[in-house]
């Protein structure tokens, strides 16, 4: 259907008319969504929120590091004060306040959200693929797989991401992928007060390998599987890395599977449009996942809360690009090394956590560091297989 006769068509319905229209139901458009409802300040506004997917399967796990309170911290799951390290002969626990190393569930997360979302009076929820969204100078409009089209008068927030990457030569993407099974030990074994943040002791044959313990209590826990690496692996693999990564280091005696979950995050330095006119593209179709890590949750929070205060500032919520400037620079770098096996992930982590406290690690993974702090990261790195990946970056 072309863009003209769908506007012609139902323009005039004012039922098919919206202020702001969210495409996509996910950890992006959720969490703006509820910022600008809990700001109080979109009350005469009207709301269509809409995802192909009813969002009631626990279908991803978040963990992320989070100074002080955080907009969701009611549903956090479980929170970690300590975090291990283990490189190739490096183990090290990690005190990291003022941070804590937080989970939240999917499934809390969405009915949480959806929760409070379906008692607004001013908001309006569909569950309905979307085919395709339409940018005009006056309006946007998006287009239903059956047919019906919607508009947004002000703002349309997309977290839906149309297209791929390019594979191109300018294009570098990596792969994070992984397999996670929450388990339960038939004795107390696990110590829920640290989590492992990375476990590299693993085989590193098919590109950099770590592992995630997440213990919830003495007897259940999440772990990971994960690679960054060009392709994914077939699932016999992931499930052979996990099951020998219990009996080889965590040893915890007889275990049963309770859940299992698995993800693909591209790490990649194309920029992904922030979306023009009345598009604003958000989350990872809007860039905010690091490249150089695959950390997105936290990225997409900073930037629902710029894009609130811009909103209520200056009445737009186009803020500055996340990545962008030397963060972005330093991600594309950390990327190259890692495609062209200069380095491997494990040799650059573990040089990274033995040489510097996890706060520092942190607020640099975060691009909240001062250049005097990045010279200290970067000095403790070894000089000239990143010199090569940046000038191959330059
Ligand atoms: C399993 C998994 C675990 C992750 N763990 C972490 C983590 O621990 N820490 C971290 O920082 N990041 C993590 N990430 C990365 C990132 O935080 C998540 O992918 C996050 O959900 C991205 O938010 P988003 O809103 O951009 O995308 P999504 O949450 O995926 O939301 C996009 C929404 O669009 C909907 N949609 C897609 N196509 C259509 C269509 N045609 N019509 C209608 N609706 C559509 C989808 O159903 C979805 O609800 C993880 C990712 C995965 C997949």
């Amino acid at each position: 259907m072309q863009s003209t006769s769908l506007y012609q068509y139902k323009y005039y319905d004012y039922r098919y008319e919206y202020d702001y229209v969210f495409t996509g139901a996910g950890a992006a458009g959720l969490s703006l969504l509820m910022r600008m409802l809990l700001s109080g300040k979109f009350r005469n506004k009207t709301f269509l929120l809409v995802d192909k997917d009813r969002k009631d399967q626990n279908d991803r796990t978040w963990c992320f590091w989070e100074r002080g309170k955080g907009l969701f911290d009611e549903i956090v799951y479980k929170s970690w004060d300590d975090v291990w390290f283990h490189g190739q002969g490096f183990s090290k626990k990690f005190r990291i306040s003022p941070y804590r190393y937080k989970m939240i569930r999917g499934i809390d997360f969405y009915n949480h959200c959806i929760n409070y979302i379906k008692q607004q009076e001013n908001v309006m929820i569909l569950f309905e693929p979307i085919k395709r969204i339409i940018n005009k100078d006056s309006y946007a409009a998006l287009e239903l797989e059956n047919g019906e089209g919607y508009y947004a008068k002000e703002f349309m927030f997309n977290s839906i991401l149309f297209e791929e990457p390019p594979k191109d030569d300018k294009t570098q993407t990596l792969l994070q992928h992984f397999k996670g099974w929450f388990i339960e030990t038939e004795e107390p074994f696990f110590d829920p007060s640290a989590s492992t943040l990375m476990d590299f002791r693993v085989s590193q044959e098919r590109g950099t390998t770590f592992v995630y313990t997440m213990p919830i209590d003495e007897r259940k826990a999440l772990i990971e599987y994960t690679l960054f690496s060009e392709s994914l692996l077939d699932n016999e693999v992931y499930e052979q890395g996990l099951h020998d990564y219990i009996r080889d280091f965590l040893k915890p005696g007889n275990y049963t599977i309770t859940e299992k979950e698995f993800g693909v995050i591209p790490m990649t330095n194309h920029r992904f449009p922030a979306g023009e006119g009345r598009v604003v593209n958000i989350g990872m179709a809007g860039g905010q996942t690091k490249s150089s890590s695959g950390y997105t949750f936290q990225f997409i929070q900073r930037h629902s809360a710029e894009m609130l205060e811009s909103m209520l500032v200056h009445g737009t919520p186009r803020t500055q690009l996340t990545h962008s400037g030397r963060f972005r620079f330093y991600d594309n770098v950390l990327l190259d090394v890692l495609t062209h096996k200069e380095l491997s992930g494990a040799q650059v982590f573990t040089r990274l956590f033995r040489r510097n406290s996890a706060q520092r690690i942190f607020r640099f993974l975060d691009n909240d560091t001062m250049m005097v702090e990045e010279l200290l990261l970067i000095g403790s790195l070894p000089t000239l297989p990143f010199l090569r990946a940046a000038r191959r970056v330059l």
